[in-house]
């Protein structure tokens, strides 16, 4: 028995000014506000820092009853209600952490009307007791935070967030809100058909961050580098220092410490006391910096972190945007340095090919990997790269990325990359770089003989080039955005539309030199360099 509201519904603005005291929405804000108080569903992709909880927070207060807040964030839920309950909101959570009797407490407050918002951990959501209380409740929408956990393809699947999809089924009538600060293609096509969210709206703002400078470097003496990195531009700054295992972290943040720098190690094997305090420290203090494996940093919320260091390479371009977002939140200048060494990205293949993926997440896992070598080895503005992975027009060169700074060396690639994407079109656009490869450099493989591949015209014309230079090749093709990955994840290259002038010879292509290819070239047993050109 709803009681009739008395006075009229406060409108969304009204709410944002007298509730946040912020003078107005910023970028989409007001138009996905707008949608969801309508009933409608919203699909929000937005970086780290543009504002995603407003737009369901304040829908949550205009529309009537609770809006359920789905995260996967537990260790925040805390923070999150109690800056909330600061600004007056009535919001609460459930998850693992309360004791029953606290538990049934908030479920009273629920059902009885007396909560704004309601966050909820996505292993607690389906459980039937969850659901009668929902039944019990009148809900105003769901949202679904970090929604890209949905997802196989994005660095952060929580299989309990599938069962999301049971909320659309039992309550087809609230709106729902999904939200990301990370989606490539696959992973956004993820999110709407795992979730149910077809008919939702979708509203992806751009995933530039103009005020961080990226820079990417080769390894020659890794510490060093960082060393000088961090007493020649952020001798005084907080900072994020990631390394791919706490070994390392433990190493590096002990010699940094002995270099004078207030370093501290975080990773998931040490004590709970000790990362808390750690944690608590980076936040609390100042110039603290934080050597840390990437199970540091999400949900973190410093927004004066002015540099983030990848001592050893992400796995995807996806991490790294979401790792490297977490500096500069406050749109002040910051910078991101990415070190990567040929030795990496061996051992990065190592993992994605010993892993025992089914073999369709594996070739997923391979061109994320490509594409993230890709952009390492781009000789294009570093934020172009990332933008047009995340399917954004990027049209200008930054100004502000290393390449953009000092251009490095390139050299007439127009007709390796026509044989490259002329190598994708003639064997179907169906094929990954392994295959492609084999068929320019005319080996007959079972594959391509079985496939009749040695009878095209593109087989053999690629002689010229090792498997290594094609690679690269390959990869800077993907990295200018000429191809593309198959969206159903099949691990093959298809075509984009800016491929067509290249492979008509109406447009040249650039390409770098490429010095881990001359590095690979050098390591590998058995070959003579000189023979091969680059
Ligand atoms: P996200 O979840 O997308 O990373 P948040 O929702 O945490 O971002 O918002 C980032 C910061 O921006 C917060 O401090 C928030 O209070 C502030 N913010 C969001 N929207 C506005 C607005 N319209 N006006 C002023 N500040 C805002
Ligand atoms: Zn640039």
């Amino acid at each position: 028995p709803d009681a009739l509201p008395l006075t009229p519904t406060p409108d969304a603005r009204t709410v944002l000014r007298n509730v946040w005291g912020y003078p107005d929405f910023r970028g989409m804000q007001a138009a996905i506000v707008e949608q969801v108080i309508a009933g409608g569903d919203a699909l929000v992709l937005m970086p780290t820092g543009g504002g995603k909880s407003l737009c369901y927070q304040i829908p949550a207060l205009v529309r009537p009853g609770v809006g359920i807040v789905v995260s996967p964030l537990i260790a925040l839920m805390r923070d999150q209600v109690d800056a909330l309950r600061q600004l007056g909101v009535r919001a609460a959570y459930l998850n693992s952490t309360l004791d029953w009797r606290e538990a049934l407490e908030v479920e009273r407050a629920c059902e009885r009307g007396g909560l704004d918002l309601l966050y909820v951990a996505p292993e607690r959501l389906v459980t039937p007791r969850f659901l009668d209380l929902l039944e019990r409740s009148r809900i105003a929408l769901f949202a679904l935070d970090e929604a890209h956990c949905v997802s196989q393809w994005g660095h952060d699947f929580r299989p309990e967030y599938l069962q999301c999809s049971i909320l659309h089924e039992r309550f087809p009538d609230v709106p729902r809100i999904a939200l990301t600060a990370t989606a490539d293609a696959q992973t956004r096509a993820d999110i709407v058909e795992r979730l149910g969210l077809g008919g939702a709206e979708v509203f992806a703002a751009s995933f530039d961050r103009p005020n961080i400078t990226y820079r990417v470097q080769t390894k020659d003496n890794e510490r060093r580098q960082l060393l000088d990195f961090i007493r020649h531009r952020h001798g005084e700054d907080a900072g994020i220092v990631y390394c791919m295992s706490r070994g390392k972290v433990e190493s590096v943040a002990q010699w940094l410490r002995e270099q004078g720098i207030d370093a501290l190690p975080y990773h998931a094997g040490l004590e709970a006391e000790t990362r808390q305090a750690n944690q608590d420290r980076f936040i609390k203090a100042e110039g603290v910096v934080m050597v840390a494996t990437v199970a540091f940093g999400m949900g973190i919320d410093k927004p004066n972190v002015r540099f983030v260091v990848h001592m050893d390479p992400p796995r995807s371009l996806e991490a790294y945007y979401q790792e490297t977002g977490r500096a500069g939140r406050d749109g002040l200048p910051a910078e991101a340095l990415m070190l990567y060494g040929f030795q990496d990205v061996v051992q990065l293949r190592q993992w994605v090919e010993a892993s025992d993926a089914p073999a369709r997440h594996k070739r997923t896992e391979r061109q994320k990997l490509e594409a993230l070598l890709g952009f390492c080895e781009t000789a294009r503005c570093r934020r172009q790269t990332i933008l047009t992975y995340f399917g954004e027009e990027a049209p200008q060169p930054c100004g502000n990325c290393d390449t953009c700074f000092t251009p490095v060396a390139t050299y007439d690639g127009t007709v390796e990359a026509q044989k490259a994407l002329s190598a994708v079109y003639r064997t179907g656009q169906r094929f990954g770089v392994g295959h492609l490869i084999d068929v320019l450099r005319g080996l007959a493989t079972e594959k391509v003989v079985e496939r009749g591949h040695e009878k095209l015209k593109t087989f053999g014309v690629g002689r010229d080039l090792s498997k290594a230079e094609w690679q690269s090749v390959y990869r800077q093709l993907v990295a200018h955005g000429f191809l593309c990955a198959d969206p159903e994840g099949h691990g093959g290259l298809m075509l984009t539309e800016a491929a067509t002038p290249v492979l008509k010879g109406q447009e040249a292509v650039r390409l770098r030199k490429d010095p881990a290819a001359e590095a690979r070239r050098t390591l590998r047993p058995g070959r003579s360099g000189p023979s091969e050109r680059l």
